[in-house]
């Protein structure tokens, strides 16, 4: 997606351990018209294919996919919890993820009353690296006998192995922006 590489060329910053920082129009302050072209292309790259939920993982996806679902005919967004909140009543699903950016382990969580066999949803997040995030993600769709249509991702860097990961399990993945290294401190996109 064009102008997703241009605007990461513009205004993304690489930071020591592989990380990008996209914090002025992705991660922290959100730029509305991009998300909506975002949304507008995981539409056309997943149209047809009957979504009815979007589910991702707080908090830099959530933006992301409210934008997304806006082109899924408003379809609800249920997002994953990281830490387990007294608003959480109910049986749920959990999953353990390890963070890519934090060297943490921790549980996601989704109420079950959000995620029912019928469903056909479409994952979004905003990174791929190692796929930890959407492995616990997949794993918690599996659980609940909804259908994942498949993962949609604004950035994915290609060097890490999480992209090769889950198209070698068969899922179905789309990303809008793939780098293929970091060059003195510059992103090079993979064509
Ligand atoms: P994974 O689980 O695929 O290893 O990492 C994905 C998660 O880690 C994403 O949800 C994202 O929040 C975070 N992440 C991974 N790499 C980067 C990066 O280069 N920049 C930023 N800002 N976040 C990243």
């Amino acid at each position: 997606m064009e102008i997703l590489k241009q605007r990461i060329l513009k205004d993304g910053n690489v930071k020591e351990g592989n990380v990008l920082k996209v914090d002025s129009f992705l991660n922290h302050q959100m730029d509305i018209r991009l998300l909506d072209e975002i949304g507008k292309e995981f539409r056309r790259r997943f149209d047809g294919e009957g979504v009815n939920k979007i589910l991702t993982i707080e908090a830099s996806g959530i933006g992301i996919a409210v934008a997304v679902a806006q082109h899924f005919d408003y379809a609800p967004v249920v997002f994953a919890k990281k830490s387990k909140s007294k608003n959480l009543d109910g049986e749920l699903y959990t999953s353990k993820v390890t963070s890519f950016t934090r060297g943490t382990t921790f549980d996601v969580q989704v109420s079950k009353k959000y995620l029912n066999p019928g469903d056909r949803v479409l994952i979004i997040d905003d990174f791929l690296a190692k796929g930890q995030a959407l492995m616990g993600l997949l794993d918690i769709v599996a659980q609940s006998g909804a259908t994942t249509v498949g993962c949609g991702i604004v950035i994915e860097k290609g060097f890490q192995e999480g992209g090769q990961m889950l198209r070698e399990k068969g899922i179905r993945l789309e990303s809008l922006a793939i780098i293929d290294h970091f060059e003195d401190g510059h992103v090079v996109f993979r064509n």
